[in-house]
C-alpha cells in the first residue's frame, strides 16, 4: 500500500481512507506499525480538532447524548468523528460500546464518522490506537473529536489525557450517589452532566446537579479553570434540553483556556506524558519477550527456591535486559499473527 497516497486521501477528508488509516493503527502487524507510523508522519501538522472526553457508566446516556450533541455540532457546520476506548473489550473481547447499531442517525451523517473501539488489546495498546485514531481525524479536518468512554477501570485517565475537555456523564440518582463517583474522576472533569433532567426524572436530575455542584466547589482549584469550572449542569439527551447551553459553556472554557495559555499547555504536557507511557510500555514488554522472559522466569523460580535474594536476582535481570537491549521494539501484547 501507498501510505504516501493514503494520507493524502486522509487529508482530503475522505471517511472510508481515514477507516482505513485507524484499521492500521489499531493492528497489531509489524508492517501495518511501520506503515502506520508512515501514515500519521505525512499527515498536515497545522490541523487542530476540539478533543472532548466523554466517560459515564452504561445506560447513564453516552450514546444518545453523543448522537444529539453530534447533530447539534453538524448543524452548526462542523465536522464530528466519534471514537471509543472500552476497556471491556481489552480484558473480554466483549464491548459494552462498540455495537454498530449505536448512533443510528450520527452515522448516517456525511460530515461525522463514528468508529467503535478497538477490541482484544490491553489497555496501554487501545490507549495509544486511541490516541493515533485522534491524530488521523485531526488530519482529515475534523473539527470536533469526541472519545467516549465508560466508567470503569483506568480509562477515563487516558482519555482525560489526551482530551481538551473532559466531560462526565451522570444520571439522576437518589440519596448517597456522590459515592458512586470515585473522588479522581470529578477531578479529572471540567463538566459534570446530569443527564435524563427531563419528566419525572427532572426533580432528581435537579437534586443530584446541586449535590454535584457542590462537591466539585470543594474540590481544590486548577490553574487551568476560570471561575465557575468545574461545573455541574443539567441536559437531556432526549429532549436536548441543555446541549445548547452545555456547548456554549465547552466554547467558554476553551476560548479562556487559549487565552491563558493553558490549552497549548495541556497538550504539551499530555505529548510529554504519552511520550514517557511509551518509553515505560516499550521497557516493560521488555520482560513479556525472548531472553528476558525466559530470564525472568528461571530467577524467579530460583528466588521463589530460596536459592537466590530477590535483590541479586534482580540485578542479574538488569544484566540480561542490557545485553538484550538491541532488540527492536515490540508492541507490549501483540493481537494479531
Ligand atoms: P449508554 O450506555 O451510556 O450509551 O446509554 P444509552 O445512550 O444507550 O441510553 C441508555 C438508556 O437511557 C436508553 O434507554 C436511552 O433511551 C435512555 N436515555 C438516554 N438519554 C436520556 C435522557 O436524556 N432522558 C431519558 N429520559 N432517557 C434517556
Amino acid at each position: 500500500m501507498d501510505t504516501q497516497d493514503l494520507a493524502a486521501r486522509i487529508a482530503a477528508g475522505e471517511r472510508r481512507a481515514l477507516a482505513r488509516g485507524i484499521t492500521l493503527v489499531e493492528s497489531g502487524r509489524a508492517d501495518h506499525r511501520v506503515q502506520a507510523t508512515e501514515v500519521l508522519a505525512a499527515l498536515p501538522r497545522d490541523r487542530q480538532a476540539l478533543r472532548i472526553g466523554l466517560s459515564g457508566t452504561p445506560g447513564v446516556g453516552k450514546s444518545t447524548f453523543i448522537e444529539a450533541f453530534g447533530m447539534h455540532l453538524l448543524k452548526a457546520g462542523m465536522r464530528v468523528a466519534v471514537l471509543a476506548v472500552d476497556p471491556s473489550s481489552a480484558r473480554s473481547g466483549g464491548s459494552i460500546l462498540g455495537d454498530k447499531t449505536r448512533m443510528d442517525r450520527l452515522s448516517r451523517e456525511a460530515n461525522a464518522f463514528i468508529r467503535p473501539s478497538p477490541s482484544q488489546t490491553h489497555l496501554g495498546g487501545v490507549a495509544r490506537r486511541t490516541r493515533e485514531a485522534v491524530a488521523l481525524c485531526e488530519g482529515a479536518g475534523f473539527d470536533v473529536v469526541l472519545i467516549e468512554t465508560v466508567g470503569v477501570g483506568q480509562s477515563e485517565t487516558a482519555v482525560a489525557q489526551m482530551a481538551d475537555l473532559f466531560l462526565l456523564l451522570l444520571a439522576p440518582a437518589g440519596g448517597d450517589e456522590l459515592q458512586g463517583v470515585k473522588r479522581g474522576i470529578m477531578e479529572m472533569a471540567d463538566m459534570i452532566l446530569i443527564n435524563k433532567a427531563d419528566g419525572d426524572l427532572k426533580p432528581a436530575a435537579t437534586r443530584t446537579c446541586a449535590d454535584y455542584a457542590g462537591a466539585l466547589r470543594l474540590l481544590r482549584k486548577r490553574p487551568q479553570d476560570p471561575d465557575g469550572f468545574p461545573k455541574a449542569m443539567m441536559v437531556s439527551a432526549l429532549t436536548e434540553q441543555g446541549l445548547e447551553a452545555g456547548w456554549a459553556d465547552m466554547q467558554a472554557l476553551v476560548d479562556w483556556r487559549r487565552e491563558a495559555g493553558f490549552f497549548d499547555g495541556t497538550r504539551a504536557a499530555q505529548a510529554q506524558y504519552w511520550f514517557e507511557q511509551d518509553v515505560r510500555a516499550a521497557l516493560l514488554s521488555r520482560l513479556e519477550t525472548g531472553a528476558a522472559k525466559q530470564a525472568m522466569k528461571t530467577l524467579g523460580a530460583q528466588v521463589a527456591e530460596g536459592a537466590l535474594d530477590p535483590s541479586i536476582a534482580a540485578a542479574r535481570m538488569l544484566d540480561v535486559l542490557g545485553a538484550d537491549f538491541g532488540a527492536p521494539w515490540v508492541d507490549p501484547v501483540p493481537d494479531s499473527p
